[in-house]
């Protein structure tokens, strides 16, 4: 049992694997036939399988790996503060040193008065842990019928019961239950489907008018928040149209509704800033929602950031007797997790790589738009390290025709065989490299992107 537990045999491995683990969005008919491929080791931005094959990691982990696989600093800082105090509880106000200088370091760099912190483990926890601040913040208002939370189709923002409800990505509902009595989504914002011989300024304003037609139509009085990644990330990397965000911001504080900037994986420096919303999108929201980033995908950590203006509005002389926040995990601000992202905070200021992926953003973005050429590309999208290219194998429509769907993991297949993975969704693949990259990096990922391209293209003929 023992020896088995500790083979290195990839075969093996990924027999046990297919045995037993359920990984993310499995499909039960297959996992146990389908081969996982396994990985062994990681790094720079590069990822080995278990048998020795190297691979351009195009994803980031999955948005998260920001300053590269295997940086000493981190390893080192995880070492020792798992030797100096590698856990407590965060509950009956128990503090520990990290955790509390995190708090103050996400403070400082966020906008606004966002100034109050509550720690997960995960981007759904912080997600979740928002729209829950939200109900209390309107209950103890003594507003109860405010619970309604609207998001938009294509968005994703979780896996817990209430975030998945919150997933705008249609092919993703399947068998579970949805808590679709208190969700509502708004129509997709990718400028792409919109239709044939709208201008892109008729398309923006229908957009925010969605908005405020939604909040009018529950009434005012039953909403509770808008929920928004500043750019829809696994939906398809959907930039939203040039003044839709800070629309919707004062749609929302027209109608007292709390806006929710979901910043799991715009924030840290994917977009050349911390955080995106105010620094990119020009807004600051009441609430903003962290992860991925924050740690690098050392080790897992969310974060929720609120607005001075809530806290004290619910804790100050016209408050309830006790607004008592029953919220958190038994690993809030975990130590490990939060002396990592105080120095993943240090190594992606210290070393320059904000200013860096200002620089490399622009410079991968005008590569990818060079594949616009092939047939098989039709749109490619994206800011700074995050970018898609949707494929298009029939002709456009409002939605994506059958044969598209499958299309983005036959060029993943490609692309796995010239030495990158992206992370294909649909008809869309997606990319998202770690934030040291390179422009000679770059010009490696879209090369073989556009040789992966060219094969699906082939095979499709
Ligand atoms: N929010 C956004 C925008 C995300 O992209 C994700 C994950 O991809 C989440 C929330 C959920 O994060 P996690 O998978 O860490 O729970």
């Amino acid at each position: 049992m023992f020896a088995k537990h500790h083979s290195l045999d990839p075969v093996e491995i990924a027999q046990v694997d297919k045995r037993h683990v359920l990984h993310p969005w499995s499909d039960l008919k297959t996992m146990h036939t389908e081969d996982p491929l396994v990985l062994a080791e990681a790094k720079g931005i590069h990822i080995s399988d278990a048998e020795g094959n190297r691979y351009i990691d195009g994803i980031g982990g999955m948005w998260c790996v920001q300053v590269g696989y295997g940086r000493e600093e981190l390893i080192v800082t995880m070492a020792e503060q798992a030797r100096r105090l590698c856990y407590y509880t965060p509950f009956g106000a128990m503090a520990n040193v990290p955790a509390a200088q995190l708090a103050q370091a996400l403070a400082e760099r966020a906008p606004g008065d966002l100034n109050t912190v509550s720690f997960a483990t995960s981007g759904s926890g912080a997600v979740d842990s928002a729209i829950r601040f939200a109900h209390f913040y309107f209950n103890c208002l003594d507003q109860p019928s405010k619970r309604q939370v609207i998001v938009r189709m294509d968005s994703y923002h979780g896996s817990t019961y209430l975030t998945a409800s919150m997933n705008g990505k249609r092919r993703d509902w399947s068998q579970f239950n949805y808590a679709r009595e208190l969700v509502h989504f708004l129509p997709s914002v990718n400028a792409f489907r919109r239709p044939k011989g709208q201008s892109l300024e008729d398309f923006a304003n229908e957009k925010v008018a969605d908005l405020e037609a939604m909040i009018l139509e529950l009434g005012p009085e039953n909403v509770a928040c808008f929920v928004a990644e500043p750019i829809q990330a696994s939906g398809g990397v959907i930039v939203p149209p040039e003044m839709y965000l800070p629309r919707c911001l004062e749609i929302c504080r027209k109608y007292d509704v709390l806006y929710i900037s979901d910043e799991v994986v715009t924030a840290f420096g994917r977009l050349g800033h911390i955080f995106a919303s105010k620094d990119v999108f020009g807004i600051t929201p009441d609430i903003i929602t962290c992860a991925k980033g924050l740690t690098s995908g050392y080790i897992p950590m969310g974060a929720t950031i609120y607005s001075d203006r809530l806290i004290k509005a619910i804790s100050g002389e016209n408050a309830v007797d006790h607004p008592y926040f029953t919220n958190g995990f038994t690993y809030s601000g975990h130590p490990v997790a939060a002396a990592v992202a105080l120095k993943n905070l240090e190594i992606l200021e210290g070393d320059g790589i904000l200013e860096q992926v200002r620089d490399t953003g622009p410079y991968f973005q005008a590569e990818l738009q060079k594949l616009r050429d092939l047939p098989i590309v039709g749109d490619v999208r994206g800011m700074g390290l995050m970018a898609c290219v949707e494929c298009v194998v029939r002709k456009i429509g409002a939605e994506p025709g059958e044969a598209d769907m499958a299309v983005a993991a036959r060029v993943d297949a490609h692309a796995q065989e010239r030495g990158l993975i992206l992370r294909p969704f649909e008809s869309l693949c997606i990319l998202s490299p770690p934030l040291i990259v390179t422009t000679k990096d770059i010009d490696r990922i879209v090369s073989i992107l556009r040789d992966s391209l060219i094969a699906t293209q082939n095979d499709l003929i």
